[in-house]
């Protein structure tokens, strides 16, 4: 029986990537019904909205999406889609891996760590003004509460032990913030002594940076706030490779949305020049999550051993990069169409490549496949 899956292609580079995620997925056999669901520019343009009801209807009704980047205005014009689509289905926990993968485009190939970032809260509440007519100032309001960073930390905590994981480093600046940092840092402390077989640490926010840069291969598990999340989430994709193969999924108690890191890349779109594998690995991702472990095993071998054979890869992984080794660079559909020819082929009787975190992958506390 075919399963139903809501489709964002979103703006932008969106289109283009889901499309090969899609193919991707065709290739592995498994019956998806994909219900697609247009969000962002085009339909503000068409209905004045980019969020329609209908697309958080197909959401609540299918329980799971994949999803394209959406471009979001900055300074002026509409509220971001992704904030709303978080706030209005309660995605609380955003998963991003950094897994570098067959140690292409990354100075750091032991760089297998994922980040688990409070997604409804925070500095993104959208809470802000002006605080005169002239705009001399503004205020944002970080809104930090026991429940959600409570669900947030106990979510790391519960990934940690389900995928062997060892270490939660939890994020944060509760030296300066001592109100909304010191609650974050607070409940952490609470929640962190009941999981006893996994090591629990803190590290403020700068230093956290500071370490990444230097010695990635030492985090594990790290979980901390909206706004934090975000960048140390791109600045781990940076580490593994680039935002190019950076996968993504959002979690709420009963929906999940996969979605790259990456945003719409508007001066890529419409040339086929995108690397397709952040979303084809998001993909992955919820194949694993819907019980199709097989199937995402082959799209995490056939990826890895595209990337590792450099001979098919769009412009980011073509570059002479770390291994000195440069060629010429493919579209995005002929990446997609080489990961797409090998997904049948590969030998799963061989251990799966390194970033054994991917065999840890199916993120999901909450769901019944
Ligand atoms: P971006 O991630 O779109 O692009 C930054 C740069 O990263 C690109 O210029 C490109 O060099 C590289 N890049 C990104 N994706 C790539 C891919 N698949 N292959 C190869 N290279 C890739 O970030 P931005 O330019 O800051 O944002 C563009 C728009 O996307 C903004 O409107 C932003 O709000 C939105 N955005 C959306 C999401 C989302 O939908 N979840 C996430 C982030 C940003």
């Amino acid at each position: 029986m075919s399963r139903c899956v809501t489709l964002i292609p979103g703006d932008g580079i969106g289109p283009e990537v889901t499309q090969a995620a899609v193919d991707v997925v065709a290739a592995t056999g498994v019956d998806i019904e994909w219900e697609v669901a247009e969000a962002g520019e085009k339909t503000l343009r068409v209905s004045g909205t980019p969020l329609p009801d209908s697309v958080l209807e197909s959401i609540r009704k299918n329980r799971i999406a994949l999803k394209g980047p959406i471009t979001t205005p900055i300074g002026s014009g509409f509220r971001s889609v992704n904030v709303a689509l978080r706030q209005q289905l309660d995605l609380y926990a955003s998963v991003r891996p950094a897994r570098a993968i067959a140690g292409e485009g990354t100075r750091f190939p032991e760089t297998d760590l994922i980040v688990v970032r409070e997604a409804t809260e925070g500095l993104y509440s959208g809470v802000e003004h002006w605080v005169d007519r002239e705009h001399t100032a503004a205020e944002t309001v970080n809104i930090i509460t026991r429940k959600a960073s409570e669900r947030v930390i106990r979510f790391a905590f519960e990934l940690a032990r389900r995928e062997h994981r060892h270490k939660v480093t939890a994020v944060h600046k509760a030296n300066i913030m001592k109100a909304t940092g010191a609650l974050f840092q607070e409940v952490f402390r609470e929640v962190a002594p009941r999981y006893a077989d996994i090591a629990a640490e803190e590290r403020l926010i700068d230093n956290m940076c500071m370490q990444l840069v230097k010695k990635p291969e030492e985090y594990d598990v790290i979980v901390t706030t909206n706004l934090m999340g975000d960048i140390l989430s791109d600045l781990c994709a940076g580490l593994a490779g680039g935002l190019g193969v950076a996968p993504g999924a959002i979690y709420g108690d009963r929906i999940a949305v996969f979605e790259p890191v990456h945003g719409s890349a508007p001066k890529y779109a419409g040339q086929d020049k995108a690397d397709p594998v952040a979303e084809i690995l998001s993909a992955e991702l919820l194949l694993r999550h819907i019980g199709e472990r097989e199937a995402a095993d082959r799209i995490w071998r056939a990826v890895w051993e595209t990337i590792a054979e450099k001979k098919v890869v769009t412009y980011d992984l073509a570059l002479p990069g770390y291994t000195a080794r440069p060629v010429p660079p493919s579209s995005c559909s002929a990446m997609a169409k080489e990961i797409a020819r090998k997904v049948p082929l590969v030998d799963l009787t061989k251990p799966m490549p390194r970033a054994a975190s991917v065999e840890k992958g199916a993120i999901d506390p909450h769901l019944e496949a």
